[in-house]
């Protein structure tokens, strides 16, 4: 037996598990199912494609409980772990971004929502453990098991399972029922009937209790809207998103014909923290006639709505289709088309019939969702029209259709600054004559809003113009066409003095209060740009 550190991460977790305010402690079980229930896909799928070794006779997952000796166990016949599997998949996390993450969480106290966030699947046990035990074997492969066990403090120790059927065992040794009120009794029986109904029962797999199967394991998706719940809709969303939180909106679609397929998403309610990390898990379930396929795959939906999670159901696609393969297939690309179209429209759904719903999905996606301004030019339009912008008309965004309908008389361009904050863009001298003639602006500190103005030219015809750039043509004011004659000797000297430093000096009407601006030509870098590409020695 060897006795084993966790990761400097996964102890730190460990320990806001331990100590976790989080009041729905239920869900530990909710998320052993969920592992027992992937594994058990993850076996059918080797089988079937890759011809390991396995029966798939009886996939199921069991769960006994013994009040004496106060203990949950839960089992599957699926794929298993190896030695070396358990020490990485248990013992570490692998995800970036994890190292902050439990700084803000141990800040917060275990705050559920971050947390939930994070999804902390099989770590959860320990919010109601003494100590846990995995005995697993993998499938296909020769030789004994592996028995993992801890109490959550730091370590764990590592053995050989000489018995270990093929398949995970994972047994939870409850805390002592007397050290918190507020703990149930999750060794009882009827306790464990009624979180698997209330949470896991659209499992694929039966989930059994002696001779008892307490799931119904009908696939969501294949089910009318009319006929399942929200509550149940919700937790299938915490299944296959690892969200704790409930989703924004869901989005059902089923299409008949040729390529038959059928999908449900979710539009969850909070960005991940990982949201712009690189390498952030994204991407849809795909499952081929009820069997599940693969994770994240990324090919259903494109980068910029990588937040949406779901499911897709194709009843035409071949159960080996690989990674390669869904690049190029028409029917994937299909697929993709209508999910997006549907998505952007239950967007808009939202923006006009449920506008509080839609300010959150704005404030939490909105940065992701103006990504696709420059990746799809076939749904430019359809984001622009989704889309909301800061505006020095008022403290709320504006979309682009209320800015247009607050122009001004003469006014033919839609204006807008963008910059670091809205406090820096709001002072900027640009900003000066606009403020005092009346003109609204957009306000855009996005570092994505750089580079998308310069791919969308205009909206309904109508120019989107930054104040900054060239020379905007502002109806001139009462005031006198300034001759230039006056001038022409400071021009000149302001001229010759900073030759090295700008292009040209010349006379502006943009300014109230400022003396002087520095403006770009209209084909210049925008500033933040310039910068960036300065700092990366260009
Ligand atoms: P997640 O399910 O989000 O990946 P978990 O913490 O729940 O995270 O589980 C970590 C990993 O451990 C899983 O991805 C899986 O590879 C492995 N694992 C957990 N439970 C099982 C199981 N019952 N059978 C096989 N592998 C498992
Ligand atoms: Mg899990």
């Amino acid at each position: 037996m060897e006795t084993l550190e966790f990761q400097a991460e996964a102890r730190q977790l460990l320990q806001l598990m331990i100590h976790s305010i989080y009041s729905n402690k239920d869900i530990f079980l909710r998320e052993l199912i969920s592992n027992a229930s992937d594994a058990l896909d993850k076996l059918r799928l080797a089988v079937l494609r890759d011809g390991v070794e396995g029966d798939l006779s009886d996939l199921r997952i069991e769960i006994e409980v013994d009040p004496a000796a106060r203990t949950l166990t839960v089992r599957d016949n699926g794929i298993g772990m190896t030695r070396d599997e358990v020490v990485e998949l248990i013992g570490t996390i692998a995800r970036s971004g994890t190292a902050e993450l439990i700084k803000k969480l141990a800040d917060a106290k275990g705050d559920a929502e971050l947390i939930g966030q994070f999804g902390v699947g099989f770590y959860s046990t320990f919010m109601v453990a003494d100590t846990v035990t995995l005995v697993t074997r993998k499938a296909g492969t020769e030789g004994h098991g592996t028995r993992w066990e801890s109490a959550g403090e730091g370590t764990y120790t590592i053995d050989d399972a000489p018995d270990a059927p093929v398949g995970t065992t994972v047994t939870v040794r409850l805390r002592p029922k007397d050290e918190e009120d507020a703990l149930f009794d999750y060794a009882a029986e009827p306790k464990v009937r009624e979180i698997v109904k209330r949470y896991s029962d659209f499992i694929a797999f039966p989930i059994r209790m002696g001779d008892e199967t307490l799931n119904s394991m009908k696939a969501l998706w294949a089910r009318p809207r009319s006929e399942v719940s929200d509550d149940e809709y919700h937790q299938f969303y915490k299944h296959i998103s690892h969200d704790w939180a409930d989703p924004l909106e869901i989005v059902n679609l089923k299409a008949e014909g040729t390529f038959e397929y059928e999908a449900l998403l979710f539009i969850p309610s909070t960005a991940p923290f990982d949201l712009f990390h690189r390498d952030s898990a994204r991407g849809l379930q795909l499952y081929v006639k009820r069997v599940f396929i693969m994770d994240d795959s990324r090919e259903l939906l494109p980068e910029y709505l990588r937040f949406v999670k779901g499911v897709v159901d194709a009843a035409d696609l071949s159960l080996n289709v690989s990674r390669e393969i869904l690049q190029q297939d028409r029917q994937i690309q299909l697929i993709r088309r209508r999910l997006v179209k549907k998505v952007l429209s239950t967007i808009k759904d939202l923006q006009q019939n449920q506008p509080e719903k839609y300010a959150t999905f704005w404030r939490e996606f909105g940065r992701a969702l103006k990504e696709g301004l420059l990746n799809d030019t076939d749904n430019q339009k359809a984001i622009l029209d989704v889309a909301s912008f800061a505006s020095t008309a008022g403290p709320e965004p504006t979309t682009l259709a209320d800015y247009v309908g607050r122009m001004k008389e003469g006014q033919d361009a839609v204006y807008y600054l963008t910059g670091d904050s809205r406090a820096q863009v709001e002072n900027s001298p640009h900003m000066e004559a606009f403020r005092a003639q009346g003109y609204e602006v957009l306000i855009l500190t996005d570092p994505v809003d750089e580079i998308w103005v310069d791919a969308v030219p205009d909206h309904d015809g109508r120019k989107l113009q930054s104040i900054a750039r060239g020379s905007v043509d502002l109806p001139t004011p009462d005031a006198e066409q300034e001759p230039e004659g006056d001038f022409a000797p400071l021009l000149g000297f302001l001229k010759e003095t900073l030759q090295e430093q700008v292009k040209e000096v010349r006379l502006t009407h943009r300014l109230t209060t400022s003396p002087a601006c520095l403006v770009g030509d209209a084909d210049d870098l925008p500033p933040a740009l310039e910068k960036m590409y300065r700092a990366m020695g260009q």
